[in-house]
């Protein structure tokens, strides 16, 4: 098992540096602080993905660290987890200048990357946390119908949420992310 973690651990490194070796948006590397590639266990069953890192993420080179993170941190309190059982990523890993939304040739230039992470850790489930990273594996849902439904596809299952920002500070979504959010012990239970 901690031969597994240290391999995957060190596979995920090398995918970090080729996102670096490779010249991977260049215009948005320019103007963030520092890659923000991923954090957390690098054999964690549950994989959440996000959208993009923000100013603390860049600040700090790791995911949801702001108010986002610490509203995730305490809906994975609900469910019994902690950070260092999960590992937690976005689609873009430069902060978009001025917090705009990635563009669409922004996401097409790291999917592969996030592909890759995927299949180092190889988890039971994948976590969108918003639309955004939804649409890059299911294009065809909507996140307003699809989430809190998880899809198994290709062999992995996959559970669509409300991104914990757009929800934070409304007050039906929030409720809706947290109901959602618990379902994910017994959506891990019935993969096993
Ligand atoms: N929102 C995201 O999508 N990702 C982060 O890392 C922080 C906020």
């Amino acid at each position: 098992m901690e031969e597994t973690k240290t391999r995957k651990a060190s596979e995920l490194e090398q995918i970090a540096r080729a996102i670096e070796d490779d010249g991977v948006t260049p215009h948005l590397r320019a103007t963030a602080t520092q890659l923000v590639f991923g954090a957390g266990n690098s054999d964690a069953e549950v994989v959440f993905i996000g959208e993009a890192p923000g100013k603390n993420e860049d600040l700090q080179g790791a995911p949801f660290v702001g108010a986002a993170g610490k509203f995730l941190n305490e809906m994975l309190a609900g469910i019994g987890m902690e950070r260092a059982d999960i590992y937690i990523t976005n689609i873009v890993k430069y902060r978009p200048p001025d917090n705009r939304d990635p563009t669409p040739e922004e996401i097409a230039e790291f999917i592969p990357y996030l592909k890759r992470q995927l299949g180092v850790i190889q988890p039971k489930l994948v976590v969108f946390l918003g639309r955004h990273s939804m649409s890059v594996f299911l294009p065809e849902l909507r996140i307003s119908q699809a989430h809190g439904q998880p899809v198994r596809k290709d062999g992995q299952v996959y559970l669509p949420l409300f991104h914990p920002a757009a929800a934070l500070y409304n007050g039906g979504m929030r409720q809706t992310l947290i109901d959602d959010f618990n379902l994910i012990p017994a959506i891990l239970k019935k993969i096993s």
